[in-house]
């Protein structure tokens, strides 16, 4: 889709988190606790948070991460594929997102999850400080996760973490080599441009200044240009100055991401509900409007029961739409 339609979609979303026990420590997270502090969550949590968002299509699976050689790996990953299942079973989409996954752990989720993804985040010494005790969070690790997934032909969303010291230069390296997978595998549906924002505490959540937004409009007009048509370029709204979001839009920004009732990696910020975005970008002349975690484009390569489940619950998300049964996030 082109960001001239003056369209841009969201995705009517609910996370659900696996566990917060993670056994990397990046610098800037606030999300994780210490493997063996955290609990796991359980089916009947899980449906019961289900329950309490009827109209949330897609199901973002967003997990810590268990080191691949510790004992309980195996009853993680069958914790994620039940989580998988469970959101099919209550009508939903599972978008998994719990980082670096061995081949076939991958290839097994992707038989219940339409889509799935992983951020790369970004390249050069800032990543690698920031990383430095996040044995999972190589740029080798992820650039192999991001061609992994393309040799599956899984639809795969990724992104880049914007403003942790690097460099433009550097942003437009690794867009550049996300252009490469996308050209050689055709599997990348999004990229997220996400600035970072420290997200733990509401003390913490100063707004983008004026020099940091104008510096995320050149990258996202960058981005624009680098990355091959199809991909959609998605920035999360609850994290960007209202005032500054058509211009976002008008830079290349097609996609507002998956919009649940809080941002559970940044709860200071609030986001914004879905009618308010339609109303504002209404009155710009632009349309928001609804789709599924896996985005139109990359629904023929589906396995055959996800397509058919993704194009019943298409129809679904339309009817949703039109009733305003979508509007409150609900
Ligand atoms: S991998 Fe994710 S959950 Fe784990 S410490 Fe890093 S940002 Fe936090």
């Amino acid at each position: 889709m082109s960001p001239r339609s003056r369209v841009v979609t969201w995705s009517p979303s609910v996370t659900v988190v696996p566990t917060r026990g993670c056994f990397n420590a990046c610098s800037y997270c606030s999300f994780r606790q210490a493997i063996g502090a955290a609990d796991w969550l359980s089916d009947q949590q899980a449906s019961a948070e289900l329950s309490a968002r009827p109209a949330a299509f897609e199901v973002l699976l967003l997990s810590g991460e268990v080191d691949p050689a510790a004992p309980d790996r195996l009853a993680w990953f069958s914790r994620l594929r039940a989580l998988s299942l469970l959101a099919l079973q209550h009508g939903r989409l599972p978008h998994t997102n719990a980082g670096p996954l061995r081949r076939g752990e991958m290839a097994t989720l992707a038989r219940l999850n339409p889509s799935m993804g992983l951020m790369l985040e970004g390249l050069g010494p800032a990543y690698e400080l920031a990383h430095r005790r996040a044995p999972s969070k190589t740029l080798a690790s992820r650039l192999g996760q991001l061609e992994q997934a393309g040799r599956l032909g899984i639809p795969f969303t990724t992104g880049l973490l914007i403003g942790l010291g690097e460099t433009l230069q550097q942003r437009l390296e690794a867009l550049e080599l996300l252009a490469l997978l996308q050209r050689q595998w055709g599997h990348l549906q999004e990229v997220i441009l996400q600035p970072w924002r420290p997200g733990g505490s509401a003390e913490q959540a100063t707004p983008l200044s004026a020099a940091e937004t104008s510096d995320m409009l050149l990258t996202i007009a960058e981005a624009r240009q680098i990355l091959p048509p199809e991909v959609h370029l998605q920035l999360p709204p609850n994290l960007w100055p209202p005032s500054q979001l058509i211009a976002a839009l008008e830079a290349g920004i097609d996609d507002l991401g998956g919009i649940d009732l809080t941002d559970v990696i940044n709860p200071c910020w609030p986001q914004p509900s879905p009618a308010q975005l339609a109303e504002q970008l209404e009155r710009a002349g632009w349309q928001l409007r609804p789709r599924l975690c896996v985005h139109d484009g990359w629904f023929a390569g589906l396995p055959a029961a996800l397509r058919a489940r993704a194009l019943a619950l298409r129809q679904n998300l339309q009817a949703a739409f039109e009733s305003g049964l979508l509007a409150s996030g609900l």
